[in-house]
């Protein structure tokens, strides 16, 4: 996207705060967005407005990509993307390139909206990358924002959505609560420290983990 496009206005935080459900603080771009306009992936600086180094930059906002996302993780599919990398030698390979474009696409976030270099998070980049999934979020989040032929996982977990979201399609009609006011009313003020913090982050990880645990009792119960 050019700089016009991934800049994000007003209306866009807004729509994120209510994507979301939170407001949206520290999000410096719009990492890809829906055919209609409306943000798809949030792009977070590598560090937030309370100094706070984060690793995590293109996170998926809209809600019917990521519960889409969610079934996928709920039916094993990082399990099997992990061992997968384990046994193809050339899906490790572009994988470990995808986590290189991830931490320099976020060095070049981290120059242009003035943050600079973050050196806490140097080599550190997210979803289990190089060697691991262990966020399909993530993943899809950096395929969006990076176009296809970056991560290879991520495209192909953007595949096997494709029954509920395709790039090609406006699916935000209904899929955020329009009325009332957004979760955040200062999005003028806060525009470049607006982000997830720490906690909600963590949060949301543990929501992950008890998902996958309880994906893989299903899974073993299955095979007994
Ligand atoms: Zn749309």
């Amino acid at each position: 996207m050019d700089t016009a496009q991934r800049t994000p206005t007003p209306a866009d935080l807004e729509t994120i705060s209510r994507q979301l459900g939170r407001p949206a603080r520290d999000v410096v771009e719009i990492g890809a967005r829906c055919v209609c306009g409306n943000p798809l992936v949030a792009t977070t600086a590598p560090r937030l407005g309370n100094g706070i180094p984060f690793p995590t930059t293109f996170y998926l906002t809209h809600p019917v990509i990521t519960s889409a996302v969610s079934r996928l993780e709920a039916a094993g599919v990082m399990t099997e993307m992990t061992a997968r990398l384990e046994q193809d030698g050339q899906l490790a390979a572009a994988y470990r390139r995808a986590h290189e474009d991830y931490l320099r696409s976020r060095d070049e976030i981290g120059q242009r909206t003035g943050v600079g270099s973050v050196p806490e998070i140097a080599g550190v980049s997210a979803g289990g990358m190089p060697s691991r999934v262990k966020c399909l979020h993530v993943l899809v989040g950096h395929s969006l924002a990076a176009g296809p032929g970056v991560n290879p996982l991520g495209d192909e977990a953007l595949e096997r959505i494709a029954e509920w979201w395709t790039k090609d399609r406006c699916y935000c009609a209904g899929a955020w609560d329009e009325t009332g006011p957004a979760p955040s009313r200062d999005l003028s003020r806060h525009t470049k420290t607006q982000g997830l913090s720490e906690a909600e982050l963590e949060a949301k990880r543990a929501e992950r983990r008890a998902a996958r645990e309880a994906g893989e009792a299903a899974e073993e119960e299955g095979q007994a």
